[in-house]
């Protein structure tokens, strides 16, 4: 993608792929509090700013059914599909299962697959969407119906792709589902950052977990992360890191917990790409949870694009 770099302040060539899909931002009723309209929002943001061009993104189709099912149980995807879940599976989820939320979320799996492939072809890759980390293989949860992190992993595995992964998980909300997919695979490495005493109220171990204080600000957060990430990158050693770059850290956000800032975030992204990246490990990054108003929330998620355009700059991708 071509992209002159505004926070550098100088003209440069960098070439990442992005993925979305037109169908991502299915409606939802307007009451509804999950920010459905911010997959559409980011992407008309990115290109209005000049950070990517309309014909350099790429539109994932969606996941197949035999991929799906190396994580999902047939049972439980062809139950949501068919909008035949219980009214508590239906609640546990919170989101209805009309056909274009159904369409989109098979789409957003096969968005985050594709972002895995692209960053393993160059280096890096952003997906617009993505990081539905409480989805377990038999139910959903928490916004998150399908684990698209996990399938993308284990299809990457399956195939031969990589030997090794991590997911780094620094959405604000413990990564369970993802946990709970990978118990029993030493070869997916999971990590996750979260706030302690935020959803879900019962977390499932992760590899390494390091709960946070509510009102955890930017410098202990940073601090925290940079004490901890290098060190692992360099025990896991792997092929591939998707990263879930979600913004509910934030404290402006409705369900944190956290106080990072705006800077705090893209500081963040940056600590974390470089960190990958300075090792040659490749980085499939998602763009996780955030719940603010429209406006404010599109701009915290369009950073961690802007973090992924300057690394590739850095590190002459
Ligand atoms: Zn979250």
């Amino acid at each position: 993608m071509l992209l002159c770099s505004q926070d550098a302040g100088i003209s440069c060539t960098v070439s990442i792929p992005v993925v979305y899909h037109p169908l991502y931002s299915a409606p939802l009723p307007s009451s509804h509090r999950f920010p459905m309209a911010k997959f559409r929002l980011l992407q008309q943001l990115l290109l209005s700013r000049d950070l990517i061009r309309e014909h350099q993104i790429h539109q994932p189709l969606s996941v197949s059914r035999r991929d799906l099912e190396r994580i999902h149980r047939r049972d439980y995807h062809q139950a949501f599909s068919s909008d035949q879940l219980t009214r508590p599976e239906q609640r546990r989820i919170g989101l209805p299962a009309t056909k274009p939320l159904v369409q989109r979320t098979w789409l957003a799996v096969g968005g985050t697959l594709l972002t895995t492939r692209l960053a393993l072809q160059h280096g890096l890759a952003s997906h617009l969407a993505g990081g539905t980390h409480h989805a377990h293989p038999g139910f959903g949860s928490g916004f998150c119906i399908f684990n698209d992190c996990a399938v993308a992993a284990r299809v990457l595995l399956d195939e031969g792709d990589v030997k090794q992964l991590m997911l780094v998980d620094l959405d604000v909300h413990q990564g369970d589902g993802s946990a709970a997919c990978f118990a029993d695979e030493p070869r997916v490495f999971t990590l996750s950052v979260h706030a302690a005493s935020n959803f879900p109220l019962r977390k499932v171990s992760s590899d390494v977990d390091i709960p946070l204080a509510d009102g955890t600000s930017d410098e202990d957060y940073l601090q925290t992360i940079g004490d901890r990430l290098p060190e692992l990158l360099d025990t896991i050693q792997p092929g591939l890191v998707i990263y879930n770059a979600g913004v509910d850290p934030h404290r402006d956000d409705r369900l944190g917990r956290l106080s990072l800032t705006d800077q705090g975030l893209l500081m963040r992204d940056h600590l974390v790409l470089d960190a990958c990246l300075r090792r040659n490990i490749p980085v499939a990054t998602v763009i996780g949870g955030g719940y603010d108003e429209l406006s404010p929330l599109v701009m915290r998620h369009a950073l961690i694009v802007r973090a992924a355009l300057e690394q590739a700059r850095l590190h002459g991708l």
